[in-house]
């Protein structure tokens, strides 16, 4: 039997259980490996989609397997990030490395010098970064780029990996986020493989570390990679690493990384100019192949004021939304697609947004303001936490007060930890550019 094929059907019966926007957000990215031995082998493209699957889905999978295939299954996941959703509404070349144990050296092809666009918000970045192409090792090292959010220091710094593999094939790369190398860390001291962890950090040509904020009071992958950077600079191996802020600013940060961190070039990217957002739109649009009117690029860049990353997903939003009409995207199209979504940024009140939480998971808001538990809560919880403290500016206290008088500690961790998942995960930054969505409407 085909799997694929009785997982076509499998997802005929969940679909109209789940809804469109659930069903693209989880089911759309997932194929079936194998059915065998009463077992079925689902691929998924992210750890975090899994969860979800398991937390939310779980049941319903059963039981559409069982009345499909006549028989009770026992289900795996299995991850796969390489699948990573070519139809989402998101930009491409977007990728969660953290869950890529096996590929440690991947560098993501879609992130290049060539095809960043440099304006003056990013010169003195992309010029730091040509730099250390030409004289990898010795101009400046580290590399520190800083800068908010979807600003493209990820971007920049792949850049660099990307164009020095070019030159030498027969460098050693490692590109990872802080976090994987956390795990790295502390896996290698639960494992005792300390001296192969140290092997293989030490032994790079070129170690890219993206968002070392996130090294904030990890005392012990401080203290080790303190030693790996020490090392590294003396072999003249070039290290980039980014963070959102600058080493100052990063709490619980030992002071002699945060000096180590300045030794070398410190340099920020600012949010993109007008100018650069339309040159930025314009160069994507190439990529894919879509014709935009210059005029109507303009329009976009001048209307949505965000980052780049925001800024390319309601593009394709936008663009998605004018074929499914079959407009073409001329000005006027989307000056009226335009007016009839808010301006700037959405308007809503926290009642409002508990009740989109709400009927977007398919959840009661009893429960949801109640002391319980259950994995299904948890997250969306931890969704609204974030966007009434950063995107209303409610204190943790109050916003402990809204969801049922929870601790503010409580609050913080749940926000923080949206925080992290937001920059690499895609799927979660799907979801969220889907509740804005319903907000609107
Ligand atoms: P950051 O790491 O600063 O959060 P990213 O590097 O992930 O940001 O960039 C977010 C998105 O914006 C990516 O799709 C990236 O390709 C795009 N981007 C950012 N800056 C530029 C630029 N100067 N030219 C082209 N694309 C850019
Ligand atoms: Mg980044």
């Amino acid at each position: 039997m085909d799997p694929q094929k009785s997982w076509m059907k499998i997802l005929n019966e969940i679909k109209p259980e789940v809804g469109p926007a659930n069903f693209r957000a989880w089911f759309s990215q997932i194929d079936a490996l194998q059915i065998k031995d009463q077992k079925i082998v689902l691929s998924v493209p992210s750890a975090f989609i899994e969860s979800q699957l398991k937390a939310r889905y779980f049941n319903l999978i059963s039981s559409s397997l069982e009345k499909v295939l006549g028989e009770v299954l026992q289900i795996e996941f299995r991850i796969n990030p390489s699948k990573l959703s070519k139809n989402s509404t998101l930009p491409d070349g977007f990728f969660d490395l953290t869950t890529q144990s096996s590929t440690q050296n991947y560098l993501n092809p879609k992130y290049t010098l060539e095809n960043f666009v440099v304006g003056l918000s990013n010169n003195v970045a992309f010029a730091g970064a040509q730099a250390v192409v030409q004289n990898p090792g010795t101009s400046y090292n580290p590399l520190f780029l800083y800068g908010g959010t979807g600003v493209g220091k990820t971007h920049l710094m792949i850049g660099v990996g990307n164009a020095l593999f070019s030159k030498n094939p027969s460098l050693k790369i490692i590109y990872c986020s802080s976090e994987k190398f956390m795990n790295d860390y502390v896996s290698a001291i639960q494992e005792h493989k300390m001296g192969e962890f140290r092997a293989k950090y030490r032994s790079t040509d070129v170690l890219l570390i993206d968002d070392i904020q996130f090294f904030s009071g990890r005392e012990g992958t401080q203290e080790e990679f303190f030693h790996t950077f020490n090392e590294l600079q003396s072999k003249n191996s070039q290290m980039i690493l980014t963070s959102d802020r600058i080493p100052n600013e990063i709490a619980k940060l030992e002071d002699r990384l945060k000096s180590r961190f300045q030794g070398g070039l410190m340099v920020d990217i600012q949010p993109p100019d007008l100018d650069t957002r339309v040159a930025i739109l314009r160069a994507k649009c190439q990529e894919k192949g879509d014709i935009v009117p210059e005029e109507a690029l303009k329009l976009l860049a001048s209307t949505l004021e965000t980052n780049i990353r925001e800024l390319e997903g309601r593009m394709m939003q936008i663009m998605q939304n004018l074929k499914a009409q079959n407009l073409p995207p001329t000005v006027e199209n989307i000056a009226q697609f335009l007016q009839n979504t808010p301006k700037h940024s959405i308007q809503f009140d926290y009642k409002k947004l508990i009740s989109t939480v709400c009927s977007y998971f398919d959840l009661n808001q009893k429960d949801l303001t109640s002391p319980k538990r259950q994995k299904e809560l948890v997250l969306p919880r931890h969704i609204i936490m974030y966007i009434l403290c950063e995107e209303l500016g409610m204190t943790v206290e109050r916003v402990g007060q809204i969801l049922g008088g929870r601790d503010h500690t409580t609050v913080m961790h749940g926000r923080d930890k949206i925080k992290k998942l937001l920059i690499t995960d895609r799927e979660l930054q799907t979801v969220f550019i889907e509740i804005k969505q319903k907000i609107q409407n």
